[in-house]
């Protein structure tokens, strides 16, 4: 579905900001009330044997979640949308519709969740994966062969901000008839729909903007066709990792502001990145909004912005460790995609399980930091930053 950008196509589809705060179920028909009801329940009364009122138990259906389910479909462009309890969760269902002998292209910066659940969970039933750099189309073309069933994508990438060019990796899986999968956990729907440029499936840790609060952990996905929507579906009754009914409605909530929110975002890491571009502190900066970087234009032609995730090396004469202890605004933690900016160092945390060696070679260094700019106030974060790079003079 094609989503009007101004107010004066005012009788086409609604556009996303419009969505966000009535899209899937607006409100509860019965009463008015405009906040959807969280519906804490396990079952339903049935009038009968075979009749009931499209409700059995809550696991297969919860109105909650449904509508949290359509909202996400909606927003993604999609036929079908699933709530699960966590992001991982969400991707694990979706890496269950393949079976033993089905084999992986993988994003080589993948979500190290991602990685592991392939390299320690389904390798042992037989699910082969390989990680390509899918930001090269030439390397990506190279790792097909016949048992190559789909693609994971993450675009940007993390903690690199690499990208990959969505529509033309797509059409690359579509030819060897694999299906393509995009994390769109860094981007939202909101800057960047890959269903539209011809993903399969979508998915998301709407623990991160989605939710946008750092108050609850969740995951989505959502199906390009009828058909997959009815094998998802499926795979959610039967396996249960389902988003539960107060956690479905904290994620409605949350959307309701990710357009407000994702433009202070985005404002806010372009303000950021331009002062530590050229700040003496800082050796390299990766962030896809800067003209120099090297996804700048592929990012500009299939999303509406860059993100607000950027990440740094600190220069020569810069510790590490006293940085991320100098921060006092900004918190040093795991996860992004919060209303407050977070500071994390991939080296120890997110990419811990990756050996020393291999991280030095594709970047991950140790005076790498990765910056989640949240939507403060940026002469405050710039002044945090600043004490931080003071603090840590060596
Ligand atoms: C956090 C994250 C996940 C995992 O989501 P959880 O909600 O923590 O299970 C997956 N992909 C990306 C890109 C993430 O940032």
């Amino acid at each position: 579905m094609k989503k009007k950008e101004t107010m004066s196509e005012q009788d086409s589809d609604p556009a996303m900001s419009t969505l966000f705060v009535h899209g899937g179920i607006d409100g509860d028909e019965r009463t008015g009330a405009v906040s959807v009801p969280i519906y804490q329940t396990s079952t339903y009364r049935q009038n009968g044997i075979n009749e009931n009122r499209g409700y059995e138990y809550s696991r297969t259906g919860n109105p909650t979640r449904e509508a949290l389910e359509k909202l996400i479909a909606e927003l993604e462009g999609g036929t079908h949308g699933f709530a699960f309890a966590s992001g991982m969760a969400a991707i694990t269902a979706v890496i269950m519709l393949f079976q033993t002998g089905d084999r992986f292209l993988v994003s080589s910066n993948v979500y190290g969740g991602t990685f592991r659940v392939l390299d320690k969970v389904f390798r042992n039933f037989g699910i082969e994966f390989r990680t390509v750099d899918t930001s090269d189309l030439g390397q990506l073309e190279k790792g097909f062969d016949p048992s190559v069933k789909a693609i994971i994508v993450e675009s940007p990438t993390n903690p690199l901000l690499q990208i990959t060019d969505i529509g033309a990796a797509a059409s690359i899986a579509k030819k060897h008839g694999a299906l393509t999968i995009v994390d769109n956990t860094f981007m939202t729907p909101y800057l960047q729909r890959p269903l539209e440029l011809g993903a399969d499936i979508v998915v998301h840790s709407a623990t991160k903007y989605l939710g946008g609060h750092s108050d609850l952990i969740a995951g989505l996905a959502v199906v390009a066709d009828r058909d997959l929507g009815e094998r998802l579906h499926f795979i959610q009754n039967a396996t249960g990792g389902i988003l539960e009914p107060f956690d479905s409605w904290l994620l409605i909530r949350g959307i309701k502001t990710l357009g407000v929110r994702m433009d202070r975002h985005v404002e806010n890491a372009l303000v950021i990145a331009h002062a530590l571009e050229r700040h003496h502190a800082v050796k390299t900066i990766y962030y896809p909004g800067l003209e120099s970087s090297s996804g700048y234009e592929i990012n500009r032609r299939q999303a509406k912005a860059p993100g607000a995730i950027l990440s740094f090396v600190l220069a020569d004469g810069y510790d590490v460790g006293r940085f991320c202890k100098g921060v006092k605004l900004i918190t040093f933690g795991e996860s992004l995609g919060g209303v407050e900016s977070i500071l994390t160092h991939p080296a120890t945390m997110t990419h811990a399980a990756i050996p020393s060696e291999i991280r030095q070679k594709v970047g991950i260094v140790d005076n790498l930091v990765r910056l989640s700019v949240g939507i403060e106030d940026t002469d405050d974060l710039l002044h945090d930053l600043e004490k931080a790079f003071e603090a840590s003079r060596v």
